[in-house]
């Protein structure tokens, strides 16, 4: 009987696993039946922008995070994919720091043209996943969000990519509840006009603090002062910025900080992370994890070590993004496709330990990059992914860290050369802090123009 595949998410994570699939299909191998749930109603997950927060028109989570003005915050040559370049997509080469919207029409771009829209149902959330030992086989139940109705179906394997950047970790400060002005989590954020003039705290110091902030200056904010738990980000801030360490509490709109410093703020915007979150999978099927580089119990960061007929694609920290999804999906591919075999449980659990061991000890930036790297080399060797130079896209990273340590600010404007295609990107038509419409046809447009 021909093996049946269901895939939760069609996320950047969850196209990879269908363009590596489709790849081999169209090559003349025999694939499994697959089925792509997305419980949104278009694929690209959080590129997919909404302006919903809270709940959807059908009562389930929102899943989006981005908000309007988002662009790249890495150079889009470190997330090339290998088989469908930025080139390939737009018939030329384009500048390195896209918006949004770009980069949506980029991923989806490469899986319209393999045609795997046949595999997805939209607006299809799943809603558990139990594993039955009898069978060998998951039961899948479904809810069509359209059709309102629930139904449940056997596979042999699950693919989990539903993402873990859109369940908030959402701490508690004392007197949170009592301030009067806007309180919110970076995953509802959706834009930085309303912050126009008012004085912003923002509690966290990763990618959402260091981004949010950049957004909320670059629309007119009177100040941004960062909160970080465990270190300040450093970077080169305008005078408008501060960095204190640890919220204490709230009174009324002051905050008071950890060194007894305070701050009277309009707005709060928690940049605190996400949770891994996986509700729809029963306890034995359920990674437990925090955001890191390498989740422990997932052989090869992707197969799920107490039960290998499920597979995990992107549920780790993110340097590398669509091209590690990539990676994943090939290898993961070639496990159900019997290229790749399984060493026994006691070998997957050691070569996984000596990965979460080796994450445990990393020192900075740049030794996660070359963790990450040597992560992706891994993966890569044994599949037909098309070459990806590592070493190349690792260099890229390390050049964007310096960047971003020379400007924060001005970061955005810099060029990198493409590995795939070994073009250099243009520089942008307009420097970043003063391009304030991100659309396609601004991003594309404008740029011709000015040709
Ligand atoms: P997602 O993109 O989260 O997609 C998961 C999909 O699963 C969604 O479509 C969702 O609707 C679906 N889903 C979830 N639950 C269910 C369910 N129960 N049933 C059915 N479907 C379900 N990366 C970069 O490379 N560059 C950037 O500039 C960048 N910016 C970012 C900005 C923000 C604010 C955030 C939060 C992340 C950013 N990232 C960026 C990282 C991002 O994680 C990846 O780019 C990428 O989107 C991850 O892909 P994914 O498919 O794993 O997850
Ligand atoms: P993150 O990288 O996981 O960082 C979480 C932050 O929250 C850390 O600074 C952490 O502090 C802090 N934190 C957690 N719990 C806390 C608590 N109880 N009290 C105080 N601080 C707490 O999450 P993120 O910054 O949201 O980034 C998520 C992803 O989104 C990344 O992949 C990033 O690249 C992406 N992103 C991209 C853009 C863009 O511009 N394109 C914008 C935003 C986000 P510690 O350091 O002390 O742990």
């Amino acid at each position: 009987m021909r093996k049946r595949i269901a895939v939760i998410g069609a996320g950047p994570s969850g196209l990879a696993v269908l363009r590596a699939f489709e790849t081999a299909r169209r090559a003349g191998v025999d694939v499994p039946e697959i089925i792509c749930f997305e419980k949104q109603a278009n694929w690209g997950g959080l590129w997919n922008y909404t302006w919903r927060t809270g709940l959807d028109e059908f009562g389930e989570p929102v899943h989006g995070s981005m908000y309007r003005y988002l662009w790249s915050n890495g150079p889009k040559e470190c997330l090339e994919f290998a088989d469908y370049s930025f080139e390939e997509h737009f018939g030329r080469p384009i500048p390195s720091y896209p918006p949004r919207a770009v980069l949506h029409d980029y991923i989806a771009g490469r899986v319209e043209k393999s045609g795997v829209r046949a595999y997805c149902k939209f607006n299809h959330a799943v809603k558990n996943v139990t594993f039955e030992p009898e069978t060998n086989r998951f039961a899948v139940t479904v809810k069509d969000l359209v059709g309102d109705q629930v139904v449940t179906e056997a596979f042999d394997h699950v693919f989990v990519a539903n993402g873990h950047f859109s369940t908030p970790n959402v701490p508690y400060f004392q007197g949170i509840e009592s301030f009067l002005g806007r309180v919110m989590h970076a995953h509802d954020f959706r834009a930085a006009d309303e912050f126009a003039g008012k004085h912003v705290l923002l509690v966290g110091s990763s990618y959402s603090a260091e981004d949010i902030g950049t957004q909320c200056h670059k629309y007119g904010a009177a100040s941004v002062t960062f909160s970080y738990r465990t270190k300040p980000m450093g970077f080169d801030w305008p005078d408008s910025f501060e960095e204190k360490p640890l919220l204490e509490k709230l009174v009324g709109n002051t905050a008071h900080f950890k060194d007894g410093s305070t701050k009277t703020v309009d707005a709060i915007v928690l940049c605190t992370g996400y949770l891994n979150h996986y509700p729809f999978l029963e306890d034995s099927l359920r990674l437990k994890t925090r955001n890191r580089l390498f989740p422990p119990n997932l052989y090869k960061g992707i197969v799920f070590e107490p039960n290998p007929g499920l597979f995990y694609i992107g549920a780790q920290d993110q340097f590398y993004t669509f091209n590690m999804f990539d990676a994943q999906a090939w290898y993961a591919r070639d496990i159900v496709l019997g290229r790749i075999a399984l060493p026994e449980p006691d070998a997957m659990h050691a070569d996984s330990e000596a990965w979460t061991r080796r994450e445990e000890a990393l020192a900075d930036a740049e030794e996660m990059i070359d963790f990450q790297t040597d992560y992706l080399r891994d993966l890569l060797a044994p599949t037909d992914y098309p070459f990806l130079d590592v070493d190349k896209v690792a260099g890229l990273f390390k050049e964007w860290e310096h960047h971003k340590a020379e400007g924060i600010l001005t970061y955005r404007d810099r060029s990198y050369r493409s590995t795939i295609t070994g073009n250099m990107a243009p520089v942008h038509h307009t420097p970043w802090m003063d391009a304030m419409d991100d659309s396609l046809e601004a991003f594309l447009r404008v740029r011709e123009a000015a040709e």
